[in-house]
């Protein structure tokens, strides 16, 4: 079953998915720009009603408890659009994490996470899905960034959740081996913005971990042309890596809207998969990125599992 904010579904109902989307959101709590965050349901529908039209069904919302994350307003997303959102626990980057961390040992914070999981998030009734987007920062884990993914590892292994998170080049190898070693299934793990690094054999040196990889920053061609993107995802599925493959857009402000002239949570099915078509991707294989891979990922037996 996979757990969405309106209740847990049949794996086989997920549809197409986006693995990494953010509809209620606060980085501007921390980076004090004024416009990153989305506070609203109302100005985010539209722009989710515009994706589903290209026949997305469902989205894996990463916001962290840090990040302004709202299960509520997401709820009232799913209920209006008919999108399944598998909403998530977890801590950001450092700057956004509450000092009560600093405290807390990895098990607690692992009992965070399964209570969120398990029991419901606050007195809301709502589950999280997902343990994500445990971050850590671009050139090495920073306060307790480490701490916050062995607690992720642990609460894995109990619960069976997947972990995705944010990650770059520095610290992606030493991310795998921290959740291997509190005893993670690989294929649980999701390592995210991957598809900011145009490097091949970097790639394959993570999927080689029986890991996946989220090129999920789709239609952000300020930090990586499309073209690139496409090619690369083209290039690992050739190499035999098409199961272990996941797309998204990651808008984290009302300002990449496409009503405020920005690439939307449409990117994905607007701009990459077209191009990976154009490239030779079958329609089978676009099927296991958007639709078999994800629901694969997050599915769970989550009757077996009750909080320790
Ligand atoms: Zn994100």
């Amino acid at each position: 079953m996979i757990r969405t904010v309106l209740g847990d579904i049949d794996r086989s109902r997920l549809g197409m998915t986006l693995a990494h989307e953010h509809f209620i959101i606060d980085l501007d709590r921390i980076r004090k720009d004024g416009i990153s965050r989305i506070d609203t349901p109302e100005e985010v529908i539209p722009e989710i009603r515009l994706m589903m039209e290209d026949g997305i069904q469902s989205a894996f919302e990463v916001s962290t408890i840090d990040l302004g994350r709202d299960v509520e307003k997401l709820r009232t997303i799913s209920q209006a659009t008919g999108l399944q959102i598998v909403a998530s626990t977890g801590y950001y980057l450092s700057p956004f994490h509450p000092a009560e961390l600093e405290s807390q040992t990895p098990e607690e914070i692992a009992r965070i996470y399964e209570k969120e999981l398990l029991e419901g998030i606050g007195d809301t009734g709502i589950r999280a899905g997902l343990i994500a987007e445990i971050a850590s920062s671009p050139e090495a884990f920073v306060g307790q960034e480490k701490k916050i993914l062995v607690a992720a590892g642990i609460a894995s292994r109990r619960t069976g959740a997947a972990v995705s998170t944010h990650t770059g080049r520095l610290t992606a190898h030493e991310t795998i081996q921290i959740l291997l070693d509190q005893g993670m299934d690989p294929d649980k793990i999701i390592l995210g913005h991957q598809d900011l690094i145009d490097d091949h054999e970097y790639h394959l040196s993570l999927l080689e971990h029986g890991v996946n990889i989220a090129f999920d920053t789709c239609g952000k061609s300020a930090y990586m042309p499309d073209e690139i993107r496409a090619r690369n995802v083209l290039s690992l599925i050739r190499e035999g890596y098409g199961d272990h493959l996941v797309l998204s857009n990651d808008i984290s402000r009302r300002t990449y809207f496409t009503s405020a002239g920005g690439p939307g949570y449409v990117a994905v099915m607007r701009i990459v998969v077209p191009l990976l078509r154009q490239q030779g991707a079958t329609e089978e294989e676009l099927r296991k990125l958007l639709v078999d891979n994800p629901a694969r990922i997050v599915d769970n037996d989550w009757r077996q599992v009750s909080c320790s």
